[in-house]
């Protein structure tokens, strides 16, 4: 190091200033090599700005009012003393948890008297427990939307809109249809406009004014245009359809489904069979493929038979980045109907097949009951080879990898 100094010291003083120089280019060379580094690793800048957004939506089917579903929810007290809370039980966090929830109410609330097949009519008890077990919206086109003629459509609708829970397929008048249909929900910076139509009414004649949504091509085309004119980030068609007991869609699902999709419909929610249906993806208009559900099933029902006693909820993830939406995720859950006595009545408690599965021991379920249950599991797993499970219900060790 002195031999370095004595050589310096005896330098030319311009060739000095030149070493001075170099030496002070190299210092700060290496001061700023670290932000170089570092600039390498990141990703391209535009990245920094994109905006990403997801939103979750679930879809139950058919929510039924049998005789013994309302004799089941009845307590001590008279009329006001239904309660249909404890159904949904177990399954509330499930549903809660998701950012839009949808069902189709297949009765109405038409007020006394409460009854089930064929005209139903179920205590507004019932809209209560699904708002509280996190439902909310409301699809009304359905066989049994005039179960209780013009004043139990109208009733529903008020009933529905008394307690802030959103619906869309029937209307009281068409000034009321023009102005909520499609029904736009916005939700996390997401807008859906969801369609909801029914093949019939069971040969009852609607009541003018009264507006219930057919599946009429005409008029979906229209409608489709308008919902398009919304500029929704998805449009979501909740349809009323196909044959009872049926675990396959027939030609004209099949057919209408493709006719929605190139109108512009992203997903299809087939209602009505009673069984599950399965899953499809088709062309679509403006995106690579819409998706079709032909039939969810059963939400909640005293059918009991095979393939009838539970149903699934689809469950699907968007993601919007830089306002492009995509499907990030689309799967579904298993839901049985439990039934079973208490004090001398059939009760009634859906079950998430997936949840018993990782803990059971909250349930207590006979053996005659589980091999039902699983019954309906395995059912569903041949006839949706497509779809996943939505995941939500991860076994505990899987839960803790992360
Ligand atoms: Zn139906």
């Amino acid at each position: 190091m002195a031999n370095i100094r004595i050589y310096f010291v005896f330098l030319p003083p311009m060739e000095k200033i030149r070493i001075i120089l170099l030496f002070g280019v190299a210092c700060f060379a290496l001061c700023l090599a670290p932000f170089f580094a570092a600039a390498a690793d990141c990703p391209p800048v535009q990245d920094h700005c994109e905006r990403t957004d997801t939103l979750r939506m679930i879809f139950a089917g058919d929510v039924m009012g049998h005789g013994m579903q309302i004799t089941g929810a009845w307590r001590d007290g008279g009329d006001t003393a239904y309660c249909y809370h404890p159904v949904f039980r177990y399954v509330k966090d499930y549903i809660s948890s998701a950012d839009v929830a949808v069902a189709n109410l297949e009765v109405t609330l038409a007020g006394a008297p409460y009854r089930g097949y064929p005209e139903f009519s179920s205590h507004l008890s019932l809209a209560v427990a699904l708002q509280d077990a996190g439902f909310d919206v409301l699809a009304t086109a359905n066989n049994h939307s005039l179960d209780r003629r013009k004043q139990g459509l109208e009733r529903t609708i008020d009933v529905l809109d008394s307690l802030g829970i959103r619906h869309t397929g029937t209307f009281k008048d068409s000034a009321a249809w023009r102005q909520d249909y499609p029904l736009l929900v916005e939700r996390k910076g997401f807008r859906l406009a969801f369609l909801n139509y029914t093949y019939g009414t069971n040969g009852i004649a609607v009541e003018s004014p009264n507006v219930i949504n057919r599946n009429d091509t005409m008029r979906m085309a229209a409608d489709l245009l308008k919902a398009r004119a919304l500029q929704p980030d998805v449009i979501i068609t909740f349809i009323h359809w196909g044959e009872e007991y049926r675990n396959r869609e027939n030609a004209a699902q099949q057919q209408l489904a493709r006719f929605l999709a190139r109108g512009g419909s992203h997903l299809i929610i087939g209602a009505h069979p009673h069984v599950v249906q399965p899953f499809a993806k088709i062309p679509a208009t403006d995106r690579d493929s819409a998706a079709v559900i032909y039939s969810l099933g059963n939400f909640v029902s005293n059918q009991r038979d095979r393939y009838r006693n539970g149903g699934i909820v689809l469950d699907v993830t968007l993601v919007k980045t830089d306002s492009v939406v995509r499907v990030a995720s689309c799967g579904y859950e298993p839901f049985w109907v439990h039934r079973f006595p208490e004090n001398s009545v059939s009760v009634f408690r859906l079950i998430a097949v997936n949840d018993f599965l990782r803990g059971p021991s909250k349930y207590i379920i006979s053996e005659t009951n589980r091999k039902l249950m699983m019954q309906f599991y395995e059912d569903l797993r041949l006839l949706l080879p497509n779809l996943p499970f939505s995941g939500y219900y991860r076994p505990e060790a899987e839960a803790h990898d992360e």
